[in-house]
């Protein structure tokens, strides 16, 4: 990573290094680079011993206060952390969407009630979140969401519908968007509401996925009795919270994607260099084109943890960053994918290339220009917010 390091930067990178070269286990299947790594449900049980050597070394959520399990480490230890976890292959890091976003919410916004029964435990994995924003009719134009909590004595009764829950069907626990006011303003009338999975009530149903997988689920909620002690701000404050962690999942990604990315186009130029299509202009202007955008993803990603250095969230540029790294992965492993000829649309088997690797993250590579805000969301963002332009 091109930071930088003062000796103390050093110490915690070599002390990162020393724990991942003790502790990666050692018949991890996915080596980096290769295999396929979707997280099935029965890899999570793994997964979550691995994640709790993380939680007791200190080395996840790092930047959170010690006293909620982290080590009030500055912003670009996480970036170190995080392209050291890349380099050494590291086992994927489970309950990402509680982590990145309800860990945050809860940070900025959550009572110290809240923080101490919840943060901790979201960080060692013992309790799994999912995030229960889109409903159907209701992706784009979030505020528009249906589903209600209405206060009942001391609880909030929840009725309504929930898609593409990443995670539904492991997660312990959602944070949800929740009508709570239905006379006010659409984006005045949400709270944001901790629902524990495993409430009377709630069901969860898979949805299978383009990659095979059944990582999503629709959850529908009839009757679900939630303790109003489970309401994070005001009862009609979710619009704001949603949206000041939204600029954290769009704008911290850049640093651990381009390190992800490097480590394959680096794979991808070494084949190509010893091999006849490596010597076609269209192959190597494209080769070079990849190369040059992975810079400025990475430039964008240290601008954002420089602004958070200083104290500043990540504001609207999270979404040129988000927008900008989304489409550069679809260019990228559409590329390679392109390489492999008639090998490249084999998904397992003897003859898929690096066990279906390329495959894979190309299908997967699809999504990124849908979730945490469509590309289009993104672009229009962008013209109001950066550029000044009209509301469309
Ligand atoms: C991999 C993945 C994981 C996800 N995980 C979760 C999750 O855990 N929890 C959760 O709540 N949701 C999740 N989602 C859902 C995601 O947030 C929504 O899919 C996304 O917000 C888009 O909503 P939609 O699918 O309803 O599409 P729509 O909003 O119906 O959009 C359809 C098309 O119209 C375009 N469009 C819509 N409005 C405008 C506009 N104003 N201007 C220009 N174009 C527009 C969109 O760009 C898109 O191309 C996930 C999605 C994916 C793909």
């Amino acid at each position: 990573m091109e930071i930088v390091l003062t000796e103390e930067d050093r110490g915690f990178r070599d002390e990162v290094r020393e724990f991942l070269s003790r502790e990666i286990p050692r018949d991890w299947p996915h080596p980096p680079g290769t295999g396929s790594f979707e997280i099935g449900e029965e890899e999570f049980p793994r997964l979550r011993t691995w994640q709790r050597k993380l939680f007791d070394a200190r080395l996840i959520g790092i930047t959170w206060p010690a006293e909620y399990g982290g080590r009030d480490a500055p912003p670009h230890h996480d970036a170190i952390l995080q392209d050291e976890m890349v380099r050494a292959g590291a086992p994927p890091t489970i309950n990402l969407l509680g982590i990145s976003l309800c860990g945050p919410a809860l940070l900025h916004y959550g009572s110290p009630e809240q923080k101490s029964r919840w943060l901790a435990k979201m960080l060692s994995g013992e309790e799994v979140w999912c995030q229960g924003y889109s409903e159907p009719g209701s992706g784009s134009d979030l505020a528009s969401l249906r589903t209600t909590a209405v206060l009942r004595g001391d609880d909030y009764v929840v009725n309504g519908q929930k898609v593409w829950t990443t995670d539904g069907k492991v997660a312990d626990w959602m944070f949800c968007l929740v009508r709570t006011d239905q006379q006010a303003p659409k984006h005045k009338g949400i709270g944001f509401l901790l629902i524990d999975m495993k409430s009377p009530g709630v069901e969860v149903r898979p949805l299978r996925q383009i990659t095979g997988g059944t990582e999503f689920c629709e959850v529908f909620f009839t009757d679900v009795v939630v303790p109003r002690a489970n309401l994070v701000g005001h009862p009609t404050q979710g619009w704001l919270i949603a949206n000041t962690v939204l600029g954290y999942e769009r704008g911290t990604q850049a640093l651990s994607a381009a390190s992800t990315f490097d480590g394959d186009l680096g794979r991808l130029a070494d084949e190509l260099r010893g091999s006849d299509r490596g010597a076609d202009p269209r192959v190597r202007q494209q080769l070079a084109q990849l190369r040059i955008d992975l810079s400025i993803l990475r430039l964008l990603g240290l601008r954002v943890l420089a602004g958070l250095r200083e104290g500043r969230a990540p504001g609207s540029e999270a979404s040129m960053i988000k927008l900008f790294k989304s489409e550069l992965e679809q260019r990228l492993y559409g590329f390679a994918v392109d390489q492999q000829g008639p090998r490249g649309a084999v998904w397992g088997g003897e003859h898929a290339v690096d066990d279906g690797h390329w495959h894979w993250r190309m299908l997967w590579s699809r999504a990124g220009t849908i979730y945490a805000g469509t590309s289009e969301v993104q672009r229009n963002i962008i013209a109001q917010r950066v550029l000044g332009l009209p509301r469309d």
